[in-house]
């Protein structure tokens, strides 16, 4: 009798107790907009704001309507010009090549390893491209940040860190976010903090900060946030930054308040889950799983093994097998884009050069979303049905060579 797995790949916990009568309090009094405050209130939106930037230690915070909006906010607030290039991992999710063309600039990709982070020699090679790197802290892991930041400051090149899925995540004790310029969050469903949709971007640098503020529609009531530099730095760019609005409301920040203070932990259950995976598919024939490094703290919000050099119609069988099995695996090397699964190659818009090293890592890729609703034996389940499904198809795969 082979073992089935009946959980659900996309059901996240629920909103803590604390965080719904938060937001039925926000619901009683009727203020929803950020702005709209009663006497002496701070209101959700801005001690959020607050909050999230002692989480990080960064200056400033501002809280957006999704992480897309804060990458294109970040983009325009640091300078960046219809027809620029920006520079951007080709392993990531269809918002980052989007928030990039929304400014009307263009993307300039970069391979990808097979550690499934951004090539450092190919981002050398193409610093002259650009002067803004995008960096894209994909399924949540993290480069050599040391070396990045390095060849970033040689070649003048300004990094917004996209941490989706790294909130929470640190490199070498600095908090993902905090090595470039800007730092962008999600706050939508599937990340490590839930309020449906929403975005977060933080910077220690105040003119930076105060277009951002201007960009997200803050009219002239920027004086209302917490974690927003002076009205001095204001001054030369309330008249000259347009209002595209894509404030948070005070109900998504009631909702996230409470699971920042407990984010923390969650993120350790997450790594928890992550590490009972790999030990369960860690030596299994054919299959290669990503060795994390030492200087990563990384959160295990998401599951990524390789199937190296396996034929299409396999590494499909496999996918098959365990599906039948109730074990969802999103394959990145289909040949067309399904459900978040797109390629670089399929963002047509951004007119993308072929990257045969990460067309090679993509055609191996599988990858799996983590739910904290997983318990630890449920995680051991799933990578007892892959190992067997891998193992099932893998003399298949060898003898096809
Ligand atoms: C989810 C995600 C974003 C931002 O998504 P929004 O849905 O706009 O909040 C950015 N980058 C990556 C890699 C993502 O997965």
């Amino acid at each position: 009798m082979s073992e089935i797995f009946k959980g659900s790949f996309t059901q996240q916990e629920p909103i803590p107790e604390d965080g719904i009568s938060a937001a039925l309090e926000v619901m009683r009094h009727g203020r929803l907009h950020r702005y709209n405050l009663g006497p002496g209130e701070a209101g959700e939106v801005a001690l959020l704001e607050q909050e999230f930037a002692g989480f990080v230690g960064a200056a400033y915070c501002l809280a957006v309507t999704s992480g897309g909006y804060a990458m294109a906010a970040a983009l325009r607030a640091v300078g960046v010009r219809s027809g620029d290039g920006v520079l951007s991992n080709a392993f990531t999710l269809a918002p980052v090549p989007g928030a990039i063309a929304g400014v009307g600039a263009e993307p300039v990709f970069v391979e990808v390893t097979g550690d499934l982070t951004i090539d450092l020699d190919d981002l050398a090679a193409k610093a002259g491209r650009a002067r803004v790197l995008l960096l894209s802290h994909m399924r949540g892991h993290v480069c050599d940040m040391d070396r990045l930041m390095e060849i970033c400051r040689r070649a003048d090149l300004t990094v917004i860190e996209d941490c989706a899925h790294t909130m929470g995540a640190y490199w070498r004790g600095v908090p993902s976010g905090r090595h470039g310029l800007v730092g962008c969050y999600s706050t939508q469903t599937y990340k490590h903090m839930n309020s449906g949709e929403g975005g977060l971007l933080v910077t220690d640098d105040p003119e930076i900060m105060a277009r951002a503020v201007m960009l997200s529609g803050s009219y002239m009531l920027y004086g209302r946030h917490l974690a927003a530099p002076g009205a001095e730095a204001f001054e030369a760019v309330r008249y000259e930054t347009p209002n595209m609005s894509g404030r948070m409301d005070n109900l998504r920040a009631a909702v996230l308040r409470p699971q920042l203070r407990d984010l923390n932990r969650q993120c350790d259950r997450w790594t928890e889950r992550y590490r009972v995976l790999e030990a369960g598919l860690r030596g299994t024939p054919g299959l290669r799983i990503i060795e994390r490094p030492e200087a990563e703290r990384f959160v295990g919000s998401s599951f990524q093994m390789l199937l190296p050099d396996w034929d299409g119609a396999a590494v499909d069988a496999v996918v098959a097998r365990c599906a039948a099995r109730g074990v969802e695996l999103k394959w990145f090397g289909a040949p067309e884009p399904v459900a978040f699964t797109s390629r670089y190659d399929s963002w047509r818009y951004a007119l993308p050069e072929p990257l045969p090293q990460t067309d090679r890592v993509l055609a191996g890729l599988l990858d799996m979303r983590v739910p904290l609703t997983f318990s630890l034996e449920d995680c051991a389940l799933i990578a007892r049905i892959i190992r067997a499904e891998v193992s099932a198809v893998y003399p298949g795969a060898a003898a096809a060579e």
